[in-house]
């Protein structure tokens, strides 16, 4: 038997508990034999993850959800072969997540990146139960809220546990966020009031999706809102930017003529 190694009471992440890299953040949130995991990764560490989990003295017939953060496929990928060797548990996600597992969509879920020249496999993939905002799961006593937090893409959720907020890909320790990407159904307004969200909330730790568990720090999380806010107005964010105030200008200037004393 391995000992577990809990990051909170009822709290497991599953590299932390492996104390090595296995891929994204995997949550293990349990009481009263009840369990549930927030995640589980790509599919070639699946059973080693499930393996870990029955190590620590878990039975596997009393996982309750597979919970999806989001549809894509570094989180997702290997569902369909934790569902295999968990034929009772839910698996759960957002509505949109559902769909485009549904419908295996390769471009939104990252399986195929062309450019990066990625291309790897997605399994088919059935959402059993679809979990919105203000949804709650219970986990034996414990009662774990439900977060809409769109942005990174619209099917994103987060989830609060009393004072920890499992953050998905909206903020990392460093102050960084998940990939921006219209072709990924980003939104930049979106993903400015997610932010803003979590830094007004009164949770005291966020649990990311990728990298380490860190404290919420209202300065840190200004920082990144004002770094997107202003994205917005960038033209580099291609198509995520909402509008270029210097086409504006330059309208401004084709009328005026130009002047170099402005310029
Ligand atoms: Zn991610």
């Amino acid at each position: 038997m391995l000992p577990r190694r809990e990051v909170f009471p009822h709290v497991i992440e599953m590299n932390y508990q492996a104390r090595q890299r296995l891929g994204c953040s995997v949550y293990l949130i349990h009481d009263a034999n009840e369990w549930m995991l927030i995640d589980i990764g790509f599919e070639d560490t699946a059973e080693e993850i499930i393996d870990i989990i029955r190590q620590m003295n878990f039975s596997l017939a009393d996982c309750k959800y597979l919970v999806a953060t989001h549809a894509d496929v570094d989180h997702i990928q290997g569902l369909k072969r934790a569902k295999e060797l968990l034929p009772q548990a839910q698996t759960v996600g957002h509505p949109e997540c559902r769909r485009l597992l549904a419908e295996g969509d390769r471009i939104v879920t990252y399986a195929e990146i062309s450019a990066e020249k990625i291309s790897i496999n997605l399994p088919t993939i059935k959402i059993d139960q679809t979990i919105d905002e203000g949804d709650v799961l219970k986990i034996g006593g414990l009662s774990i809220q439900v977060w809409n937090t769109p942005g990174h893409t619209p099917s994103q959720l987060s989830f609060r546990l009393g004072n920890l907020l499992f953050s998905g890909d909206n903020i990392y320790r460093d102050g960084c966020v998940g990939n921006i990407d219209a072709h990924h159904g980003s939104d930049l307004p979106a993903f400015v009031k997610s932010l803003e969200r979590i830094r007004d909330t009164d949770v005291e730790w966020l649990l990311p999706s990728h990298g380490p568990i860190f404290r919420k720090n209202r300065a840190m999380l200004q920082k990144t809102i004002d770094r997107l806010t202003e994205y917005q107005h960038m033209a580099d964010f291609g198509t995520c930017a909402v509008d270029w105030p210097l086409l504006e200008q330059w309208e401004d200037e084709l009328v005026q003529g130009f002047d170099p004393d402005k310029a």
